[in-house]
């Protein structure tokens, strides 16, 4: 556990490039790169009343949540152009934590999850995350549009997409590329809800997309560290270690010391 805790700093570093010098005026938009699928504009519906609409993940009918997805014309531009679609999609589709689970396959579900359209929806078999934390740094500021990001952390092996796999799209942070090259961020290509970000070994799931349905389930999933809260761009009043960069490796700033948790820090 501690091997996996400590290569997964490791992969949010390389993941998130951590270059907190680089400029947010540089970073390209993945949507950009991704030919959009959307046709339907807002309209005159302001902001704040959509936010209001919409302010609650939508689990939509399946005839409206299909409708875009399993076109493979769409799904090759999504994994890049090299080698055939259909070679590319069954390979992908084959691997965690990807890999599409047969009907009869065991699969013993702890938690549901969707993004915001409901196109994209995942299960989790398992129910306590390997680990569970709030990053302050300046590219999940930007990334998520957020003051800091929330993730949680699981094996590639745990996670089952049920609806809209082929809907997903990639973000390379570190080349700055809309590719599905490790480590990178994935997020619904319809609504481009963050689903998780996918490492070499794991994958950093946000838990907002869960349906934590029980207090204890809201219990499992409690932060347990704050990371790069040097770049805070609020102050947060919990007892939790706060670490200036990464866990571990980086100055206490705040808090309290780290506490062991299933073999985790
Ligand atoms: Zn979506
Ligand atoms: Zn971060």
């Amino acid at each position: 556990m501690r091997r996996a805790s400590e290569s997964l700093h490791v992969q949010h570093r390389s993941l998130l490039g951590c270059k907190h010098s680089r400029p947010r005026h540089l970073l390209p938009s993945a949507s950009n790169f991704i030919r959009s699928r959307t046709t339907s504009g807002s309209g005159s519906r302001s902001i704040a009343a959509r936010h209001t609409a919409l302010s609650r993940p939508s689990r939509l009918p399946t005839s409206q949540t299909r409708q875009p997805l399993n076109r493979m014309e769409d799904t090759r531009n999504l994994h890049g152009s090299s080698g055939t679609g259909a070679q590319r999609s069954e390979e992908w589709q084959s691997q965690a934590p990807y890999r599409v689970h047969g009907q009869q396959e065991e699969f013993d579900v702890k938690h549901e999850a969707s993004c915001h359209c409901g196109r994209v929806q995942y299960q989790l078999k398992r129910a306590v995350p390997l680990d569970s934390k709030f990053c302050h740094c300046v590219e999940c500021q930007v990334q998520h549009g957020a003051p800091f990001q929330w993730a949680a952390i699981f094996h590639k092996e745990d996670i089952n997409f049920t609806r809209g796999h082929e809907g997903l799209e990639w973000y390379d942070s570190a080349k700055r590329e809309a590719r599905h090259t490790l480590p990178c961020k994935v997020r619904c290509a319809y609504c481009k809800t963050p689903i998780m970000d996918e490492g070499r070994r794991m994958i950093l799931l946000f838990p907002t997309l869960i349906s934590l349905k029980s207090e204890q389930a809201r219990r499992d999933f409690r932060p347990r560290m704050h990371m790069f809260y040097s770049q805070r761009v609020v102050d947060i009043d919990d007892d939790l270690p706060k670490w200036s960069g990464m866990a571990k490796s980086s100055e206490l700033i705040g808090g309290s010391e780290p506490k062991e948790v299933d073999g985790n820090l």
